[in-house]
C-alpha cells in the first residue's frame, strides 16, 4: 500500500453528465471501498475519479410490481435498514445488514460491489439466485441483462469503461429463500443462496468460486448435489483448504436441501 496518487475529483449530478467524463482514465466511483485501495495499490490508475454520489437517479429504492428497484448507489446500510426491502427481500436485507463491518456498510454500495467483482461477496451470489437484473447506461443507450451474465469472472464484469451501472431490479423473494455465510476474516469465505423454484431449490454459491456458480435440485437429488460440490473448483487460501470448504459446503447443503450426502 502506499499514499494516494494526485487526482483529479469531478462531481457530477446527472447520468448523462457522469456518461460524458467517465472512461478509462476518469473511474466512477461511489462509496470507494474497493477504489481506494486499488488505488494504493497502483492496480487502477486513472487521471480523475468521478463521484457518483451526488446522481439523484442513480439512487432510491421503490417496489414496482413484483420487484424492488434499488440504485445503484444505495449503501449496504440502506438496503439493511429499508422497510420496502426487509418485506420483499427480507434475505438481502439481512445479508445486507452484516456486509463487512459498519463502515462498508454505511458507505459501500451494492453498485460498487457489483462492478468491482471481488469473488468473496455475499450481494451477488443471493442476487444471483434471486434472477436479478441490472440496469446499464452507455454512449449508445441503455441495457438490462441478469446479474449472472454481468458478472464474467473475478474482478471482471461485461460493463464497459465508458458505461455506468445505474439500478438494480430484484424480484421479491419467494417464501424460504436463505443465504448463509461461513466468514473467518473480513469478507465471506463460502456463501450459499437457497431460493425454491416450485417443488425445487435454486442453489447458488459464491465466494470461494470465481464467480457465483449456480445448481438446482428436486427433492432426493443428491448424487446431482454432490456432483455439483465437486465440480465448483474449490482452491486453498488462508481461510481453510478447498477439502475443508468441500466438507462444510456438503454439511449445509445435505442439511438445507434435507438428503443424507
Ligand atoms: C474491509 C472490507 C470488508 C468487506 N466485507 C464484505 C463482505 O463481507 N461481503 C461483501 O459482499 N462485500 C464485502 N466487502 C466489499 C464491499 O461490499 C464493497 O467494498 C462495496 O460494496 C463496494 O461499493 P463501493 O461503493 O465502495 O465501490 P467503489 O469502491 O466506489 O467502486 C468499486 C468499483 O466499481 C466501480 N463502480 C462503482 N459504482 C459504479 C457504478 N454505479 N457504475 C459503474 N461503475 C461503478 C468503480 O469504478 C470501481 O471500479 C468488503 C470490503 C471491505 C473493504
Amino acid at each position: 500500500m502506499s499514499v494516494l496518487p494526485e487526482l483529479e475529483l469531478v462531481r457530477p449530478t446527472s447520468i448523462d453528465e457522469a456518461l460524458a467524463v467517465i472512461d478509462e482514465n476518469h473511474a466512477p466511483y461511489a462509496g470507494a471501498t474497493e477504489l481506494v485501495p486499488a488505488l494504493r495499490l497502483g492496480v487502477r490508475f486513472p487521471i480523475a475519479i468521478v463521484d457518483l454520489k451526488r446522481i439523484d437517479d442513480l439512487g432510491g429504492i421503490t417496489a414496482e410490481a413484483d420487484q424492488l428497484r434499488l440504485g445503484a448507489v444505495t449503501t449496504h446500510r440502506e438496503l439493511a435498514s429499508s422497510d420496502i426491502v426487509r418485506d420483499k427481500a427480507p434475505t438481502l436485507a439481512a445479508a445486507a445488514g452484516r456486509v463487512g463491518n459498519a463502515r462498508v456498510r454505511s458507505t459501500g454500495t451494492i453498485g460498487g460491489n457489483l462492478c468491482f467483482a471481488e469473488p468473496r461477496s455475499d450481494l451477488a451470489t443471493l442476487l444471483v439466485a434471486l434472477g436479478a437484473t441490472v440496469d446499464i447506461a452507455g454512449p449508445s443507450g441503455s441495457l438490462t441483462m441478469s446479474v449472472d451474465d454481468f458478472i464474467v469472472g473475478a474482478f471482471e464484469t461485461r460493463l464497459g469503461p465508458d458505461e455506468l451501472l445505474v439500478g438494480i431490479r430484484v424480484p421479491f423473494e419467494p417464501a424460504g429463500t436463505t443465504y448463509w455465510k461461513l466468514q473467518s476474516y473480513e469478507r465471506p469465505t463460502i456463501g450459499v443462496a437457497v431460493v425454491p423454484v416450485g417443488d425445487r431449490r435454486r442453489v447458488v454459491v459464491g465466494a470461494a468460486t470465481e464467480r457465483p456458480v449456480a445448481g438446482e435440485f428436486g427433492p432426493g437429488d443428491a448424487e446431482a448435489v454432490e456432483s455439483f460440490t465437486e465440480r465448483l473448483g474449490l482452491s486453498d487460501d488462508l481461510a481453510g483448504s478447498a477439502e475443508y470448504k468441500r466438507a462444510v459446503l456438503r454439511g449445509y447443503l445435505a442439511e438445507r436441501l434435507d438428503h443424507v450426502p
